[in-house]
């Protein structure tokens, strides 16, 4: 059972995140402030930490480089805002990743699979499973309720490395140079057109899309339609 310290001052949000956390599966501490979370952190042995960066007594990037000095426990960050300087600052200091407030118990749980699937990669990777979607990068077969779906070799990339970061928008440049090996150019057309037949053999689509959302135009992510 994985074990996650969820950092947070807010009761609510705390009991909240700790029951739907529990209750799906994971063993849960809770700290409600910073000098708490250092010393938990130094003395447990989580999984993965959750971290509030507004804490009453300590700044919560402070703690997260306390933290990083003793350990390289994965750290999510809850940020208030969708400050791009604060997350890129929390992310040079180590964070692995980050959501932003106000975020359902789903998406933490998209967000800690993500981390954990890359910290496990290499050791126990087994299919990826989200919904009725399963997608086994060794050998190569993506099938939803069992039974597989005929992909060409990008479209089995593509798909793949949005299953990675399940619940994470990918940026159509990230795409383009991780899965294609191309330069961005701003009038390609090539995730267009990739997205629209992978939503197709998905039995999904642009108006009603399922696993596949697009994000402003500029990203994509895969979700588990039914959470
Ligand atoms: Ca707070």
């Amino acid at each position: 059972m994985p074990s996650v310290l969820l950092v947070e001052d807010d009761q609510t949000i705390r009991q909240r995140l700790t029951e739907y956390l529990t209750s799906r599966g994971f063993s849960v501490e809770t700290s409600a402030t910073g000098m708490d979370a250092v010393h938990l952190a130094t003395a447990g042995n989580y999984d993965i930490i959750v971290l509030d960066l507004g804490l009453p007594d300590i700044d919560g990037t402070q703690v997260l480089k306390m933290i990083r000095s003793v350990s390289t426990v994965p750290v999510v960050v809850a940020t208030a805002r969708d400050d791009e300087s604060e997350i890129v600052a929390v992310l040079g200091s180590g964070a692995d990743d980050y959501v932003v407030k106000p975020f359902s118990g789903a998406q933490i749980e998209a967000r800690i699979a993500a981390i954990m699937r890359r910290v496990n990669a290499g050791t126990v990777s087994g299919p990826i499973r989200i919904g009725d979607l399963t997608i086994d990068t060794q050998t190569r077969v993506a099938a939803i309720a069992e039974s597989p779906i005929d992909l060409t070799r990008k479209e089995f990339d593509f798909l793949a490395y949005l299953a990675e970061r399940v619940g994470v928008v990918v940026s159509k440049r990230d795409l383009l140079a991780e899965v294609w090996r191309q330069p961005y150019g701003g009038a390609d057309k090539t995730i267009d057109v990739h997205l629209s037949v992978l939503r197709r053999k998905l039995g999904e689509s642009a108006s009603q899309p399922r696993y596949l959302q697009t994000v402003h135009s500029v990203g994509i992510k895969l979700v588990d339609p039914n959470s």
